[in-house]
């Protein structure tokens, strides 16, 4: 297993739509670069990565987040759709490709989502909460949206300038 180097916006991998997984990349070992994303997670302390994060444009991610009880939801989702919503829930969010940054967002309560594991098998889940905050943030990331784009143009044009300034100082990469 290794790190990966995870990029920072305004990396242009972060803001393109990245690409489907297509059938015969499931043959050629998946599985290894997932667990490469799961360690880097895990090292960067964060709740999901997905693939652009890592300079991959490709549309899969991983995540591990506590659930409701003691239970963990802990999955890759590979070509992730969003196949129903319902409610809504405000909350602040973090990235680990905005290092110290975190903003207020408004998502959806509860979400379906229809993926691939790293066998290529189709799943679905039905996630609530924070789950289900990880999910439409991750599927964002795989369709070159990053969570700025989710936030009022005011909040988004203060952070931009705070990220230039930070550039400048050589304290932002
Ligand atoms: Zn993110």
């Amino acid at each position: 297993m290794s790190l990966l180097k995870i990029v920072h916006y305004p990396e242009p991998v972060l803001l393109t739509p990245g690409k489907p997984v297509g059938d015969s990349e499931f043959d050629n070992g998946m599985g290894a670069v997932v667990e490469n994303m799961f360690e880097t997670m895990y090292a960067a302390g964060g709740v999901g990565l997905a693939a652009p994060q890592v300079d991959i444009s490709k549309r899969f991610f991983v995540m591990d987040v506590p659930g409701e009880d003691d239970t963990r939801q802990k999955a890759v989702f590979i070509n992730p759709e969003i196949i129903h919503v319902e409610g809504e829930q405000v909350g602040e969010e973090g990235c680990l490709s905005f290092p110290g940054f975190f903003q207020v967002v408004q998502r959806e309560m509860r979400v379906v989502v229809r993926a691939q594991d790293f066998k290529g098998e189709t799943f679905e889940m039905d996630l609530k909460n924070l789950a289900a905050r990880c999910v439409l943030h991750e599927t964002d990331h795989c369709d070159g949206i990053v969570f700025l784009d989710r936030v009022s143009a005011l909040k988004r044009e203060l952070a931009k300038s705070k990220i230039k300034r930070l550039q400048k100082t050589g304290k932002w990469e």
